[in-house]
């Protein structure tokens, strides 16, 4: 980690920018590694020019409540700090599956870039549309990092609707309020303006995709295409007459005889497997190679050869004369094992092992759903 990298904080903002200073005021308050060097706002065109007069204007608010904090000269902020949605061309709303698709990038890009030039970015969805937010908190999903957080902003009612309510200054004791029932005025002490920081679940797969961190090498929908690769378990295909074992999209050419010993495996998890959803270990579907169906393999070889070629009859007398049936197993497991290593995806059909009590068993833990098996017409 780079310390000379600042501590961001991006807030989501929509027509009502309290959300950033109620947000940098439980931040402040938390003190320590929360305050951030940082602040930046990302909202539409009509947002922006709200943000100019009720934040940033005459009168800030920003700037009373660094200063109430003593973190008038750490906190940077400002309009130069202030995204827009659709950049040049600023998007006013979501209205059309292309504005959609425009908003989903611009969002991305952003914190991309606020992820590689922070030491942290902390995230606040509190404003903005709920397109925005969902957007926002995807790409911090996809791009964000152990230390990035992702959080909403809770202002007790009905300090969430006071207009000129931005934070409670330490001068002010009380606050008027007018009965929206009775039209009657009354006061609440400072005390009462409860401010919290919700703190949202995030996974972060930041480290764990590695996804390019430069423009042109994929935006939004290839990096949700990648994560979507990475925690979706591919179908595995195995075609018996083509001697084909595909795992996703790519697919790994077997002998006859790899083919058969495969079969057997998959007809094992298809029967016994308890994974459920996702891949494992659950060693239910293990097998024993002294416990392998040998007639079924032959048959398989035999449908693919013909019962009365040389080729069939090689491998049948091979696997009647076996000394060694764990041997022999174990040399065809590396090879199909070595096949499948070469597809990009290939490690989640690997042939697995468990030992137990001096005897090994083996086994291709799947869900029952990811397995497809075509046999020969
Ligand atoms: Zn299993």
């Amino acid at each position: 980690m780079n310390s000379t990298k600042p501590r961001i904080l991006l807030c989501a903002c929509g027509l009502t920018p309290q959300v950033v200073t109620e947000t940098l005021y439980v931040l402040l308050r938390e003190g320590g590694e929360s305050v951030p060097d940082e602040v930046h706002i990302l909202t539409t065109d009509t947002g922006r020019r709200i943000v100019q007069n009720k934040l940033y204007g005459a009168a800030s608010p920003m700037t009373d409540l660094c200063r109430e904090f003593g973190a008038a000269d750490r906190v940077r902020r400002g309009m130069d700090m202030v995204h827009v949605l659709g950049g040049t061309t600023p998007l006013e709303d979501i209205r059309t599956t292309g504005d959609n698709a425009r908003a989903g990038e611009c969002i991305f890009e952003l914190v991309r870039d606020l992820v590689s030039r922070s030491q942290s970015l902390h995230v606040s969805l509190a404003g903005g549309r709920k397109t925005m937010g969902f957007l926002l908190g995807t790409a911090l999903q996809l791009l964000g990092r152990e230390q990035d957080d992702l959080s909403h902003v809770l202002v007790a009612a009905p300090f969430e609707s006071k207009p000129d309510f931005f934070y409670p200054p330490r001068n002010v004791q009380e606050y008027t309020f007018q009965s929206r029932e009775t039209g009657e005025w009354y006061t609440l002490p400072a005390s009462a303006a409860r401010i919290e920081l919700a703190r949202l679940p995030l996974i972060r797969l930041g480290d764990r995709l590695e996804l390019p961190r430069t423009a042109p090498d994929g935006g939004f929908d290839e990096a949700v295409a990648t994560a979507r690769r990475a925690v979706e378990v591919p179908m595995v295909t195995l075609d018996l007459a083509a001697r084909t074992l595909q795992v996703g999209k790519r697919a790994t050419q077997l002998t006859a005889l790899e083919a058969a010993v495969y079969h057997a495996m998959l007809d094992a998890t298809l029967s016994r497997c308890r994974a459920g959803a996702t891949p494992g270990n659950c060693r239910w579907c293990f097998t024993e190679p002294r416990t392998l169906p040998m007639d079924l393999i032959l048959a398989d070889v035999a449908a693919a050869y013909g019962q009365y070629s040389s080729q069939y009859e090689r491998v049948r007398e091979q696997l009647s004369n076996l000394r060694d049936v764990g041997g022999w197993f174990r040399q065809k497991r590396t090879a199909i094992n070595a096949k499948l290593q070469a597809l990009p995806q290939g490690h989640v059909a690997f042939i697995a092992s468990h030992r137990q009590y001096g005897n090994s068993s083996y086994g291709v833990c799947l869900p029952r759903n990811r397995i497809t098996i075509h046999r020969p017409e």
